[in-house]
């Protein structure tokens, strides 16, 4: 079967073994590329369906939305220069090698992240690129092809750094634009992509890279090209230590304070991390409604902290989940991303208080939310027909209970089906249209072949 050949007119994906969803056991209706009935236990479809997909071995759950990524990163996973640092010796250790990154190498470590997202269950694929090296200036319309090639929806948000070591920025000179370029693409990628519109496939974001890479005038000037377009906005901040240490020198100002300045306390913006914030702040940036993406893998890997989910959520703050590059997770593992978010949020609070139900509603309603939403992250009538079937096969469900906490607890790590806008995109555990074993051949080829040896 092909992609071309997966969507049926009107499709009853009846009788799940449990979904994430109020009242509808019966399962749910979806025609073209919404959800047009939810059924209580024991009900039919109002009218006549073309097809019938028997749910009963499979938990539903509204298709894992990632907020957070950096697709590239796939070619420097275990890299031996990086591993075992924390974030700013870990960045500087890869952007020493990062400048090889080639159009064909991105292509096809693109292609791997929009794959691996999607097999975990995920519908939308939200990417962090701010890497332009020389002839990767095309890099937003590679990964806006690659996702239409595919049909995951996607959320791709411009980069950018120009704040180079002589500058007292991190990177060095050769992975950085100045402001005018990157201002002047984002338009362009705006005019040309961003699709503001319910039901969207493709949306863009502004996203200079973090405090310690770009210039106050770019942070400024994003904001106000944002409010333009109608587009949101998306930033590295307070994921360590050291970046408020390096806030402070630089700025004199701590993250939150500088975010403030630069116009870009709002809900139109979203944050990766959001981990270092004192009580004011987390009040200050639940009041301003800005989300924050928390990446628990990540944040365990490089040692940053824990990120204040529940304070941030009860101050205003929409939480959404993200897998982080593939330098510091090393995977793009949505559904395994929940998992480490309950687990993480166990150090920090009482067990009643985060639930399996809670690190779901992140990766699910909460993306949504952070990316400004309303049409995917839910199971209800009128959504898109974004959907993750798990099922309950292997061993490591075996005298399993509750099927929607044993999808968190037991670890599912990969989806038997996955819809995307009504459209089946995985069977069997395997997306369409892809050669997933010639894929990992050609990727893992280039990522030897430009970053190895180092
Ligand atoms: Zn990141």
């Amino acid at each position: 079967m092909t992609a071309s050949d997966a969507t049926a007119g009107r499709i009853w994906i009846k009788s799940p073994l449990a979904i994430l969803a109020e009242d509808a056991a019966g399962g749910v209706v979806v025609e073209g590329a919404r959800i047009v009935e939810c059924l209580a236990s024991g009900r039919s479809p109002s009218a006549p369906v073309d097809e019938t997909f028997d749910a009963s071995r499979h938990v539903v759950i509204p298709g894992l939305i990632n907020t957070h990524h950096h697709f590239f990163q796939t070619l420097t996973r275990a890299h031996p220069i990086a591993i075992n640092k924390p974030l700013f010796p870990w960045l500087k250790a890869l952007s020493t090698i990062w400048p090889r990154l080639t159009p064909e190498a991105f292509r096809l470590a693109t292609r791997v992240a929009y794959t691996e997202l999607l097999v975990s269950g995920c519908t939308t694929a939200g990417d962090h690129h701010y890497l332009f090296p020389k002839g990767l200036e095309s890099s937003v319309d590679i990964q806006v092809e690659e996702a239409r090639s595919l049909g995951i929806r996607a959320f791709v948000t411009r980069g950018s750094m120009s704040l180079s070591e002589k500058d007292g920025g991190l990177p060095p000179e050769t992975l950085v634009q100045d402001d005018d370029t990157i201002l002047s693409d984002s338009e362009r990628v705006l005019s040309l992509f961003h699709d503001p519109k319910p039901g969207a496939m493709v949306q863009i974001g502004l996203a200079p890279c973090s405090p310690f890479n770009v210039t106050k005038r770019l942070m400024r000037e994003s904001a106000a090209l944002a409010e333009r377009f109608d587009c949101r906005l998306h930033t590295h901040l307070g994921e360590t230590l050291d970046e408020n240490a390096f806030c402070l020198e630089m700025f004199g100002q701590r993250p939150v304070d500088y975010l403030e300045e630069v116009g870009w306390m709002s809900s139109r913006t979203w944050l990766a991390h959001g981990i270092h914030f004192d009580d004011d702040e987390v009040r200050r940036l639940g009041k301003a409604g800005v989300g924050v993406c928390h990446c628990p893998t990540s944040n365990m890997v490089l040692a940053s902290g824990r990120c204040r989910t529940c304070e941030l959520e009860a101050a205003g703050s929409p939480i959404g989940l993200g897998v982080d590059g593939s330098a510091s997770n090393d995977n793009s593992n949505l559904i395994e991303a929940v998992r480490h978010a309950l687990m993480i949020a166990r150090l920090t609070y009482r067990a009643e208080d985060v639930t399996h139900l809670d690190a779901l509603r992140w990766a699910t309603e909460g993306s949504a939310r952070c990316l400004g939403r309303s049409d995917i992250g839910r199971i209800e009538t009128g959504r898109e027909a974004d959907l993750a079937l798990f099922s309950l096969d292997e061993l490591r469900f075996s005298g399993a209970h509750d099927p929607l906490a044993a999808l968190v607890l037991c670890g599912a790590y990969k989806a038997d089906r996955v819809m995307v806008a009504g459209t089946w995109r995985v069977i069997d555990g395997e997306p369409l249209g892809i050669d997933t074993g010639r894929l990992r051949e050609d990727h893992s080829r280039l990522a030897r072949s430009l970053f190895g040896g180092d």
